[in-house]
């Protein structure tokens, strides 16, 4: 009996606000184009997983979102996906300079499994990655490596129009905030901002607040 009330919650996302738009059942409903339908097929994936049922939608509807779920619930996928669609939105997309997207994480180590994941589902598009490049369309690193970059002025950021906060709690604990704070300054304000966390501690809580623009929280499982 406890069990299954302790499943039930884990599985019941919550959003916040009235609003939004319906959470998805499969990865069509999204509306995604034939080539994006196709990579999201090649990765096996068959359905989304709860995170990506809530906010896909939101994401893609050009909210902000606030996404608190556990590791491993899919949420690479929940920013990565609208992040492409976002790119590929983007009019002379071949003649500016400058990354589109531009995502935050804690680690090399999980910058690298983003760019996996990301250059697996941008594939059909030809989408260019981040290193040292200018004229690329997606960014992905840790806030240090970021802020040496915009340092080196190796970066032009004025058409980063859609910001990734990734495992936001784990980069506080990192020491990350004056470098997340830093970034978020260099960045226009007209952008759309997606923060992911496994938990929200005070601080994170008070960034998001600073940060996002009208934010619509997605919260899978309990958060502790
Ligand atoms: P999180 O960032 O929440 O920790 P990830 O995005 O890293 O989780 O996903 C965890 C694992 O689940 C990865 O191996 C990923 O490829 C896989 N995955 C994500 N979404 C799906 C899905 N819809 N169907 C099947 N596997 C998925
Ligand atoms: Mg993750």
């Amino acid at each position: 009996y406890e069990s299954f009330n302790k499943d039930f919650y884990e599985e019941q996302p919550s959003v916040s606000s009235f609003d939004v738009p319906r959470p998805i059942k499969n990865f069509v409903d999204c509306g995604f184009h034939v080539p994006l339908m196709n990579a999201i097929a090649k990765q096996g994936y068959e359905k989304p997983t709860t995170i990506q049922c809530q906010a896909l939608p939101i994401v893609l509807s050009v909210r902000d979102v606030i996404g608190i779920a556990k590791t491993g619930s899919g949420k690479t996928a929940a920013f990565v996906l609208p992040m492409i669609v976002h790119i590929m939105d983007q009019p002379e997309l071949e003649k500016e300079e400058g990354p589109i997207g531009v995502v935050c994480a804690p680690t090399r180590k999980l910058a690298h499994q983003i760019y996996l994941e990301a250059k697996k589902f941008a594939k059909p598009y030809n989408l260019r990655f981040k290193e040292l490049k200018a004229g690329c369309e997606i960014v992905i690193a840790t806030p240090g490596r970021l802020i040496d970059l915009l340092k080196m002025k190796a970066l032009k950021m004025f058409r980063a129009t859609y910001l990734v906060l990734d495992e936001a709690d784990r980069m506080f604990d990192l020491g990350f905030e004056p470098q997340i704070r830093s970034i978020v300054g260099q960045i226009r304000p007209d952008r759309q901002t997606l923060l992911f966390s496994a938990t929200m501690p005070y601080k994170v809580e008070c960034l998001a607040r600073e940060t996002l623009n009208d934010p619509i929280r997605v919260t899978v499982g309990q958060v502790g």
